[in-house]
């Protein structure tokens, strides 16, 4: 067809993987970038700033999940490839399955499949198994609640069901999505609001309910909180081991939810002062979003044409994001210091 045509004389957009923070968030945003606006991309360097680069399985199948889903064209891949040609097709919804294989994380692999089912032909479910709750990424808790409000909000329609959960090193846990194609509007995020709820969460999987007792406890005495605003979430011992403390704040413009994870050396009093640190971090300022989810709305508002939000810290996964963003869409994206917070704008360039 002649937009097919035009799609394979699109440049190859190069990207560097090793530039700014160098890691697996380059790749991520641009298979969801690629996808969307049928640009194809040769990444070198893939996450050359990490200990162990290259594709890790979580990577790797971002990659598959994001070739089958749009027909794409692209290099061999393997685990450990440093290098990667991507040329997409077109977006088509479905039902899909995908298994990382290991305890890499789904969500990450979701929000990488999320915008480009959202400007699909046909409505989507994509089941996705491996970690649901993993250090250095959005827990599924965290998609639901601060992620997903946001993303309603401009218009998207997403649901995101957590099937079993799944920690590392095990695995083992299966999330379930279903999307509607939607149109993104632009939204301005400057303030929370006042605060509507307040409560932490501590799940345990074959780890003693004294730890998530623990935690709680010392949760409670932070934040000035009462019984009812703590809960304790048993599971199965064989979707563990595993211990993930969750606080969720929930303002009136939007939900936050900060994550420590119980480890086997860690007192569970050290896991909720972790804890409690970062969400001071983010109340002493008067943010409407915290640092994670800051870094991951510049992709829907660069899809959005524009948008605004204040955020307690800017971070260098923000920053390279926004690059990668800025070689894909028309947009710019700008930070500026205020007081405690920063303003980010996404603009049309
Ligand atoms: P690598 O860079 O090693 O490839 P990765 O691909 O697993 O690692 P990053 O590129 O570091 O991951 O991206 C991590 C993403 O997870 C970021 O978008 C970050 O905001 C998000 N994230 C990390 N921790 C949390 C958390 N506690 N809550 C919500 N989101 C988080």
């Amino acid at each position: 067809s002649a937009s097919k045509d035009k799609r394979e004389k699109a440049a190859m957009i190069e990207i560097d993987g090793a530039q700014g923070e160098g890691g697996g968030q380059i790749l991520r945003s641009a298979l969801s970038l690629s996808m969307i606006t049928g640009q194809p991309f040769r990444l070198v360097n893939i996450r050359a700033g990490r200990s162990k680069p290259g594709l890790l399985r979580q990577h790797l199948l971002a990659v598959q999940a994001a070739a089958s889903i749009c027909g794409a064209r692209m290099s061999p891949v393997a685990l450990g490839a440093s290098r990667l040609e991507f040329t997409p097709g077109t977006i088509r919804g479905g039902d899909y399955r995908f298994a990382i294989g290991s305890a890499g994380s789904c969500t990450l692999v979701l929000q990488t499949l999320l915008p480009a089912l959202l400007h699909a032909d046909a409505p989507s479910t994509v089941r996705i198994s491996g970690g649901t709750h993993n250090a250095m990424a959005p827990p599924v808790h965290f998609l639901q609640r601060a992620y997903g409000r946001i993303l309603a909000q401009m218009g998207a329609q997403v649901q995101i069901e957590l099937l079993r959960y799944g920690f590392v090193p095990a695995g083992g846990g299966e999330v379930l999505a279903t999307v509607q194609p939607s149109h993104l509007r632009p939204i301005e995020l400057l303030q929370r609001g006042e605060r509507q709820a307040g409560f932490a969460e501590s799940m345990v999987a074959g780890v003693p309910v004294g730890v998530a007792q623990r935690e709680l406890e010392r949760i409670a005495g932070g934040m000035g909180w009462s019984g009812k605003q703590l809960r304790i979430v048993g599971l199965p011992a064989d979707q563990g081991p595993g211990n993930v403390l969750l606080l969720t704040l929930e303002h009136e413009h939007v939900t936050e939810v900060f994550t420590a994870f119980g480890e086997k050396s860690v007192l569970a009093e050290s896991v909720a002062k972790r804890l409690l640190n970062e969400v001071r971090g983010y109340l002493k300022t008067d943010a409407a979003v915290s640092v994670h989810l800051a870094d991951q709305l510049l992709l829907p508002m660069a899809l959005a044409g524009g948008g605004a939000f204040s955020c307690s810290k800017v971070s260098q996964h923000a920053l390279t994001n926004a690059e990668v963003i800025a070689r894909f869409l028309p947009v710019r994206i700008g930070f500026e210091q205020h007081g405690l917070s920063h303003l980010c704008t996404v603009s049309a360039a």
